[in-house]
């Protein structure tokens, strides 16, 4: 059979302990593609499509074909190579070197813009790797609830003294990533109004507990918020419908949110932003038919939208941007101080990133849920004096279901991953865990990304737009023995505004694993306080000093 051309193809995912891999690390690679493509991970897996916008994990279904095969093949010394999701080579390495490097959709600086990124998809040359899509460690929508709950509890902490309880949070786009914002507002005791223009992501998100209820009408969405919202309850509520029409609506109506933030996939006008007037049939066919005029109209309603939010926000409504790069489209199109809202990193996550905290996650290769269990058993343990760590684990158990392979996020800073990665590693030689464990993170980290508009926005030393750092992050994890390792660029926030490097690591129970863990696990949030600290960030200076990261010009 052609793969490329099935549309009903289905990814059966390998599980429990038999290996069909040459070594556990190429399996796990081998298993994070499949889980990546999984019916219950990925948004669109029938076109490789994982996440966000077109974020692919396989540049075709040829590529797909032939990674799957090398991995299978690969020996334990050898290294295969992926170039914007297409395998272009095998070379002998080492043992304790990557299984796997991947570098997707990296364009030269003055031709990184989605233009030249499409002309070159078409020819079959490129792929959108987005962040963990391209790079093998999503782990469905769990990968950013935790994020979305930190940045919802500092705002809480700043705004709403801790709680976002009697208050509503407007905000729109229940994609992958999105789709987290409802949970994490009602895990903070709000009420969350979510608008999306595609049904099947407002059921979705119902269908795996993340949205609470779903209707087509405004007046019953605001009703149905305003009543939660005075008797202190938590709810969310998905509405169907185009942001940029409802929300100047909901201004004509005197109605204002006290949160308001926005997750459509505005980074991609193309693929990810339906503009105003189009039923998602109608916007794929101009999509197809007219692709200049799609993203004309797109950046068009993308400026109505952000103009809106900004009015809400001179009403009082808390606004900030979450990631998704609507600013800029706005300020292209004309809305001049489409910046007066800030991003969520120079908001509420920027001090989590100077410790060297970020989106860190496992997953059992095993697909047995009870590893996870165990191991947050261990960490609710061993991490006991961590109240927040502690409560966000608990509550995880209780309101995340699993997607696919069974996963756990936690934001966990310099030191302590070392520290769970030898952990893992025993339980996984003693055969507590029945699996080896994979274990990653997102790239939008501490020390893996440059990205101005988002990750890095307004750092204190003016350094925004430096992306050494990602570069200098990839190497030392390359070096280090991670299992593979990533660099990307575009990821987040769109062609020519990122550049980003992932590393994942398997804890397999080896002598070996126990020391490429404590290296990687070290080196890689290392990056996050060394950034921070060499741009001035006080608490990063004092984390580097107090861990002992030798800095050589820390001093002076
Ligand atoms: P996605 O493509 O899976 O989902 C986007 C959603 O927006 C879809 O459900 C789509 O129907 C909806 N949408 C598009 N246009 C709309 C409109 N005009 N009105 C209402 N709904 C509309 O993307 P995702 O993975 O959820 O990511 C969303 C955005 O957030 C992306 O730009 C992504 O880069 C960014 N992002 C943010 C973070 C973060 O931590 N904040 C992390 C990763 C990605």
């Amino acid at each position: 059979m052609k793969a490329s051309t099935s549309k009903s193809r289905v990814i059966n995912n390998y599980k429990g302990t038999e290996l069909h891999a040459k070594g556990w690390i190429q399996e796990a690679a081998l298993r994070m593609l499949m889980n990546n493509l999984d019916q219950e991970v990925a948004e669109r897996p029938e076109d490789l499509v994982v996440y966000g916008g077109i974020g692919k994990a396989a540049r075709n279904w040829e590529s797909y074909d032939a990674i799957v095969k090398s991995l299978l093949e690969l020996e334990n010394d050898e290294t295969l190579l992926i170039q914007s999701g297409k395998p272009v080579a095998i070379f002998k390495s080492h043992k304790d070197a990557p299984r796997v490097l991947l570098a997707n959709s990296n364009l030269v600086p003055a031709w990184a813009n989605w233009e030249h990124f499409h002309e070159l998809d078409k020819k079959g040359l490129m792929m959108y790797g987005q962040m963990t899509a391209g790079s093998w460690i999503y782990i469905g929508t769990q990968g950013i609830v935790q994020g979305t709950y930190e940045t919802f509890a500092e705002l809480a902490r700043q705004e709403f003294s801790g709680s976002l309880k009697h208050t509503i949070t407007l905000t729109a786009g229940l994609g992958g990533m999105g789709g987290a914002q409802p949970l994490a507002v009602t895990m903070n005791d709000g009420v969350c109004l979510a608008i999306d223009v595609d049904e099947t992501r407002i059921d979705r998100r119902i269908e795996t507990a993340y949205l609470d209820v779903k209707t087509s009408n405004l007046e019953e969405a605001i009703n149905l918020a305003k009543e939660a919202k005075k008797a202190g309850r938590p709810l969310s509520i998905g509405l169907i419908g185009n942001a940029a029409e409802i929300l100047p609506i909901m201004i004509e109506k005197g109605f204002n949110p006290d949160v308001l933030t926005d997750q459509t996939s505005a980074h991609d006008p193309l693929n990810g932003y339906v503009p105003i007037g189009f039923s998602l049939e109608e916007a794929a066919t101009l999509r197809k038919e007219n692709p200049s005029k799609y993203v004309k109209l797109s950046k068009q309603s993308m400026a109505i939208h952000v103009k809106a939010m900004l009015t809400m926000q001179q009403k009082g409504a808390i606004t900030f941007d979450y990631g998704n790069n609507i600013r800029q489209v706005a300020k292209d199109e004309g809305i001049e101080n489409a910046f007066d809202f800030p991003g969520f990193v120079p908001a509420y996550i920027r001090p989590l990133f100077c410790e060297g905290k970020g989106p860190f996650r496992w997953a059992a290769l095993s697909g047995d849920p009870e590893d996870i269990r165990k191991i947050d058993e261990v960490l609710l343990r061993e991490f006991k004096d961590d109240e927040h760590l502690c409560k966000w684990v608990r509550m995880a158990q209780e309101k995340i279901s699993f997607q696919g392979l069974p996963a756990r996020i936690c934001w966990l800073g310099y030191g302590d991953r070392a520290r769970l990665g030898k952990i893992i590693n025993d339980m996984v030689a003693s055969g507590e865990v029945s699996a080896p464990i994979v274990i990653g993170r997102d790239h939008l980290d501490a020390g893996s990304v440059a990205s101005p508009n988002r990750e890095t926005e307004g750092m204190k030393d003016g350094s925004d737009a430096v992306s050494d750092w990602p570069i200098l992050n990839a190497m030392i994890n390359a070096v280090g023995g991670a299992s593979w390792v990533s660099l990307h660029h575009g990821g987040g926030v769109g062609m020519g505004y990122s550049q980003h490097s992932g590393m994942v690591i398997v804890a397999d129970g080896t002598k070996d694993a126990d020391i490429r863990l404590q290296r990687v696990l070290t080196t890689d949030p290392g990056m996050g306080v060394v950034r921070h600290a060499d741009a001035g960030y006080e608490l990063a200076i004092k984390t580097a000093r107090e861990k002992g990261i030798k800095m050589p010009m820390l001093n002076q």
